[in-house]
């Protein structure tokens, strides 16, 4: 069965974690490595069952060959799960010896966070393998990656305001930004300095407030956010709140945010979206500065080139918008054919020999 899976879902390997002296119990999925090593986050997590852990671990992997690929990285795609409560379970042990399988791979994964892990928790694996990004900064590491996730969302939304209006302005635009945390505080300083009207949202009053008070934003009711009128919606908090009972009430000629996963139903409510003139920004490419922000790291850290990087995203998402209109398809659509065509070109264009130290024959 899990042979049949992979096969399905073109995998390229799956590795089960048993440790018995620290408990550790483990699922690391690589899903293609043609571009790169397979990087992604470490989610730990007390999954019901097995089952449920492996069916994550292989979901969000192949979302991160998707969103490195496209994201034009040379990098592919892997995730892994810890079967655990990230709230009482996680130990030095533990997490050392999830390094230790990582480093078993010999660089084929790298890790990093994800929900339930921290850059603390990252500093344990850490200790048994240097494949790991996102360690805490007083290793010389990228540290906290929303300001540059943020950045790549002002970028997207440039070139989405472009396909919407005409020029990539966002002077005198009104946005509408659901959530003001990490991502939507620095979200909302790029806007605020390019001239744009933001009204905000957010069930945390602090976190609210801040960006009310350093911004001079108006404020609305958690859900008046999808009935507000706007030009662009910027969804900065949680995932699925574009489904059927919100996207009929949306008053916006588009939507470009931060938020992993916004669409609930990817098919039935990108169309949805389509149907009603809405250009949506795909959200993994959107939010991609998070991913390149670490993968930097594998170069040696550099916050300028991560930030030029993530600039990129504004050519990416106009990609995707070509794509859209020439293939009349939706643009979550276009955004997968793009990261499918960047990582087929590759397989082509590395199908011939090239000599090297691992298939030179030593015979002596
Ligand atoms: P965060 O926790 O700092 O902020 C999320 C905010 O959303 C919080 O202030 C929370 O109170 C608010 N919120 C939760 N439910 C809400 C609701 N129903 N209505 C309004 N507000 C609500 O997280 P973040 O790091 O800013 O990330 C925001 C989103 O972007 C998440 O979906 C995350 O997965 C995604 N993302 C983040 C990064 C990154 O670099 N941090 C990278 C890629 C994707």
């Amino acid at each position: 069965m899990i042979f049949d899976e992979m096969e399905k879902g073109e995998f390229d390997q799956i590795v089960f974690c048993n440790d018995k002296a620290s408990g550790l119990r483990a699922i690391i999925a690589i899903h293609d490595t043609t571009l790169g090593p397979a990087l992604g986050g470490c989610r730990i997590w007390n999954y019901d069952s097995e089952e449920e852990a492996l069916i994550d671990a292989m979901r969000l992997a192949k979302g991160m060959t998707y969103k490195n690929a496209a994201a034009g990285l040379n990098i592919g795609g892997g995730k892994s799960v810890i079967i655990a409560d990230p709230k009482k379970d996680k130990s030095e042990l533990l997490l050392r010896a999830f390094g230790r399988y990582v480093e078993s791979l010999n660089g084929r994964y790298i890790t990093a966070a994800d929900v339930g892990s921290n850059p603390k928790d990252l500093d344990f694996i850490y200790q048994e393998t240097d494949y790991v990004v996102g360690i805490s900064e007083s290793y010389g590491s990228s540290g906290d990656p929303s300001p540059v996730t943020a950045f790549g969302v002002y970028r997207a939304m440039m070139r989405t305001a472009k396909e919407t209006f005409g020029e990539d302005s966002l002077e005198g635009k009104t946005i509408s930004v659901q959530g003001c945390g990490n991502v939507a505080y620095n979200l909302c300083k790029y806007l605020h300095e390019a001239g744009a009207n933001l009204i905000v949202t957010d069930i945390n009053e602090e976190a609210v407030e801040r960006v009310v008070k350093d911004f001079g934003v108006k404020r609305i009711g958690v859900d008046e956010i999808f009935d507000v009128e706007a030009d662009i919606f910027s969804p900065c908090a949680l995932g699925a709140i574009l489904n059927d009972e919100t996207i009929p009430k949306l008053k916006v000629k588009a939507i470009c945010g931060s938020a992993n996963n916004q669409l609930d139903n990817i098919e039935r409510h990108s169309q949805m979206l389509k149907d009603r003139g809405i250009i949506y920004a795909p959200d993994f490419i959107a939010n991609a500065g998070g991913v390149i922000n670490v993968a930097d790291e594998l170069n040696g850290y550099n916050r300028e080139r991560a930030l030029a990087n993530a600039s990129k995203i504004y050519d990416q998402i106009g990609l995707v918008f070509d794509i859209a209109k020439k293939e009349n398809i939706t643009t979550e659509k276009a955004a997968d054919r793009m990261a499918e065509d960047r990582i087929n070109t590759m397989k082509e264009m590395r199908s011939n020999f090239i000599r090297t130290e691992h298939n030179i024959l030593t015979r002596k």
